[in-house]
């Protein structure tokens, strides 16, 4: 029988792989609580710095999957496809997709988490909806792919329990920002839900969690491999994240935008990401259809409609709105907007009350931020970048102080050069 401390040495030590038993007897261990926290903890921190080769990875996220439940998604009468995005500043795009394309033939299972830290999370948006509920049971999750073809819930516990308890060991240990546990804890989620094919959205920038560009590829090509060794289509994109997608960052201010995005009135930049997803997204599921037809003919936003009245939600319903706002990042000069830091906005957004900073915190479902210009946009001497918003006064201190920092914004007398969002496109 293994024995724990010579695994870790082993991984410490990078003298060897471990086997794929190994890996099997160290999860089924740590469920029964023969491995203690403490001991998965420094295995977490060894692989932290010295990874996991294509073996040991496959192994371990083969045992997170077996760790619970795995759904059945083979009898929706549709073929099943769903995204996930790394995370973004303003990243909306899940709301809009996950009808998109299901209004074009498709069965959308976005099984989500919450958000933490800057980046915003799905559920918590449509959260801001008034009677909308993120809990759903897996008969209930079948009945509305069958009726609607997308849903967007929380992820239930049955799911991938064992990443549940690993990334809470990895939040607290600083072990979060290693690829292969990133990669593991995203794709053993998504292979468990069942769906037959699958895009992801790896960001990159300054908005994102992983800044550098070769890391994104690294990230996105090792979630397609995980993603193709166990069945499921996968594609990636690496997009860009350097500044906010679209005007709206918060959670009933994105869910407006997105609205406007079903309806045709999306802003250009949350679109081309967003049809971006869509042609893959259908590519992938062998279904012929135009998503700009699906968007301008009202069939999109339809099914949005349905997708919110099935979890108890009145799209029709006046959403939300903040009760104090105020303006920001006055331009210093008359020119283009030629930078707006996806990080600053997003840091301002959550201090405002819009993100959690713990698991356990309530977020704001009004609280956010509008940005009066984006880059691109010509602005005038003292026009005002940004609109703040939050239901107490006292939090436009703290998200002033994060945009305040050097090089949050600048205004040129050229407009910037227009860069595609799609930075790289990979997978079968
Ligand atoms: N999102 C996840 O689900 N897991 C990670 O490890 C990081 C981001």
């Amino acid at each position: 029988m293994p024995d724990v401390v010579s695994l870790i040495q082993a991984k410490r030590d990078n003298t060897r792989p471990l086997t794929g038993d190994e890996i099997g007897w160290l999860f089924g261990a740590y469920a029964k609580g023969e491995v203690a926290d403490e001991q998965m903890a420094a295995l977490l921190m060894a692989i932290y710095f010295n990874g996991l080769d294509g073996a040991e990875l496959r192994a371990w996220t083969g045992e997170m999957i077996a760790s619970g439940e795995t759904l059945d998604l083979t009898d929706l009468g549709r073929p099943s496809v769903d995204k996930h995005s790394t995370g973004g500043v303003g990243d909306k795009v899940s709301l809009i997709l996950a009808p998109l394309v299901a209004s074009c033939g498709a069965a959308v299972p976005q099984l989500s988490g919450r958000g933490l830290g800057h980046t915003g999370g799905t559920l918590d948006k449509l959260e801001s909806i008034p009677g909308w509920r993120a809990s759903l049971s897996n008969a209930e999750l079948t009945g509305a792919l069958k009726s609607v073809g997308a849903v967007i819930a929380a992820a239930g516990a049955g799911l991938a329990p064992a990443d549940r308890r690993l990334y809470a060991l990895r939040d607290v240990t600083g072990t979060v920002e290693s690829i292969p546990l990133i990669a593991s804890s995203i794709m053993s989620k998504k292979i468990a839900e069942g769906t037959s094919a699958l895009v992801l959205d790896v960001k990159t920038g300054s908005g994102a969690f992983m800044k550098q560009t070769d890391k994104a590829v690294e990230l996105a090509r090792t979630m397609v491999a995980l993603g193709e060794e166990h069945g499921v289509r996968t594609r990636a994109l690496v997009t860009r994240m350097d500044t906010p997608l679209g005007r709206a960052v918060g959670n009933a201010l994105e869910v407006e935008e997105s609205v406007a995005a079903l309806s045709g009135e999306g802003p250009d930049d949350l679109m081309e990401v967003t049809y971006a997803l869509a042609e893959h997204m259908l590519a992938l599921a062998g279904i012929d259809a135009d998503p700009r037809a699906a968007i301008a003919s009202g069939r999109a936003l339809d099914t949005y409609k349905k997708m919110i009245r099935v979890q108890g939600g009145d799209p029709d319903a006046p959403l939300p709105e903040a009760e104090y706002r105020q303006e920001a990042l006055p331009a210093p000069s008359s020119g283009w907007l030629t930078r707006l830091d996806a990080l600053a906005v997003g840091v301002a957004a959550w201090r405002l009350g819009a993100g959690r900073a713990r698991k356990e915190d309530n977020v704001s479902h009004t609280a956010g931020v509008r940005c009066l210009a984006k880059p691109g946009d010509y602005v005038q001497q003292g026009q005002n970048i940004l609109e703040l918003r939050a239901d107490d006064p006292a939090r436009f201190a703290p998200a002033l102080e994060a945009l305040g920092a050097a090089n949050v914004f600048a205004v040129g007398s050229q407009p910037p050069p227009r860069v595609p969002l799609v930075v790289q496109e990979m997978g079968g």
